[in-house]
């Protein structure tokens, strides 16, 4: 069993309904990219992927990516291919883009990059609103292409009023997650919040801002991810490990799942094998304590997106197994009682080496504080709601299965009693609530023989 998440971006490579079935058996939430297509388009996607899921009987999240304040370029029909040294204009007169104030934040000396690094061009000179520049190397620019200033901030606001309009729009339709790209601060998530209805906010880290304040944005957010794409233009490419390291461990002090997306497999696009240096990097997010893994390229404009995913569940699941034997990535320092409690819960489960731990949750609670702690012991949530079935699909190790209201917890034993039964466990841990104290953990039991 795999306890890693997987997210796959929705995208051609995958629309034909027998690949997508098969790209959703290793699938826990699908992200379609609002950055790409139109409404239409992802209305039909969200109807393909509901279909799909229903008939397969397996439950997957909706992740609707915003695009956020991204510079893009615009108005090209055909790609340019570049030469050494060819000369590009941007802005009056040149290629169009689609931020107007890309010639105040450009300097003489700066480097333009574009499609993360598939052109890179040094700006010669900033002539009124037209930005000159020259190619440091062959490269191609096609149309909505990101283009970044690499080093230099523009002024981007994050959430933009098209963020908010697709929010609602998203909430409509039901996507479970919302994703914000290029978030500051903590604020632009609670700016979010009011147009994105009961979605849960991902907040995508790939400004340098951001990492700055990574603890406000974590605590803020439902979910954070670190965006190695947007950001590798943001803080140079060798700092992406230490930046990673950052982002995790600090979405794993204030108790949020954390994504590593983008460039896992990116070989993969082409090749039907990865390379090695790509099952390190994933091996490398597993153990700083990623709870999700994301698939982008692979699975949208891929060769071999079955490949890809399949790949990826292997190469988390070993992984895990080296991961699960290093009790290092247990915090050990506990704040509240129920932070104690599901620490000893996922103690005793391990030590008495427990068939699974039973997490009975309304809310969630308790379910992300044991996923957090990493036991080794399988931990099932038992869900009441689809909605915290659906948030728990971005938690490491969280498996869900449904169970009916209850309102003691003798109650509540006798019902995990019978999932036990049916599923033929007989040694577990439950670990919960009290019925009428949500949000609390404060009860713990131990079912088996008690050598
Ligand atoms: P994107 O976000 O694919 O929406 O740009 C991920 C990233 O930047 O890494
Ligand atoms: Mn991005």
């Amino acid at each position: 069993m795999i306890r890693t998440k997987i997210i796959v971006t929705y995208g051609p490579s995958i629309s034909a309904p027998p690949v997508l079935r098969r790209v959703i058996k290793h699938a826990d939430i699908i992200r379609i990219n609002f950055s790409h297509g139109n409404k239409a388009e992802w209305i039909d996607a969200v109807k393909r992927i509901r279909q799909t899921s229903k008939e397969m009987g397996k439950d997957v999240a909706l992740f609707a990516d915003l695009p956020g304040p991204k510079v893009r370029v615009e108005g090209i029909t055909a790609p340019i291919q570049l030469k050494r040294g060819d000369e590009v204009r941007f802005g009056k007169g040149g290629i169009r883009l689609s931020y107007g104030s890309f010639h105040k934040d450009a300097r003489k000396g700066a480097v333009i990059e574009i499609g993360d690094g598939s052109a890179r061009l040094h700006v010669k000179e900033v002539r009124g609103s037209t930005v000159v520049s020259r190619a440091l190397e062959e490269g191609v620019i096609s149309n909505r292409k990101g283009v970044t200033l690499l080093g230099l901030s523009m002024d981007l606001r994050a959430p933009t009023e098209t963020d908010l309009e697709l929010a609602k729009f998203a909430s409509m339709l039901g996507f479970d997650f919302v994703g914000i790209s290029f978030v500051r601060s903590a604020r632009d998530i609670r700016e979010l919040r009011k147009a994105s209805g009961n979605a849960w906010i991902i907040a995508k880290i790939e400004q340098r801002e951001a990492v700055r304040n990574i603890d406000e944005i974590a605590r803020a957010a439902d979910a954070v991810m670190v965006a190695r794409g947007d950001l590798a233009e943001q803080v140079s490419l060798e700092h992406i490990p230490d930046v990673q390291r950052t982002i995790i461990g600090a979405a794993r002090d204030a108790g949020k799942p954390v994504i590593v997306a983008t460039q896992l497999l990116t070989s993969m696009i082409n090749n039907p094998m990865p390379t090695r240096a790509e099952v390190n990097d994933i091996a490398s997010a597993v153990r700083e304590g990623a709870d999700c893994l994301m698939l982008s390229d692979e699975t949208i404009i891929g060769k071999y997106p079955e490949a890809a995913v399949n790949f990826l569940a292997r190469a988390a699941r070993v992984a895990e197994v080296s991961m699960l034997t290093n009790p290092a990535n247990r915090p050990q320092s506990v704040k509240r009682l129920s932070e104690g409690i599901a620490l000893a819960a996922a103690d005793l489960a391990d030590n008495y080496r427990a068939d699974c731990i039973f997490i009975p949750t309304k809310g969630g609670t308790t379910a992300k504080m044991v996923s957090r702690l990493r036991p080794k012991t399988e931990t099932i949530a038992l869900v009441m709601d689809g909605r915290v079935h659906k948030l728990l699909s971005v938690y490491y190790g969280i498996r869900c299965m449904p169970m009916s209201r209850y309102h003691s917890v003798d109650e509540m034993l006798a019902l995990v009693a019978k999932i036990a039964k049916q599923n033929r466990i007989r040694k577990y841990i439950v670990v919960s609530g009290s019925p009428n104290k949500p949000g609390s953990t404060d009860t713990l039991k131990y079912i088996g023989d008690s050598t």
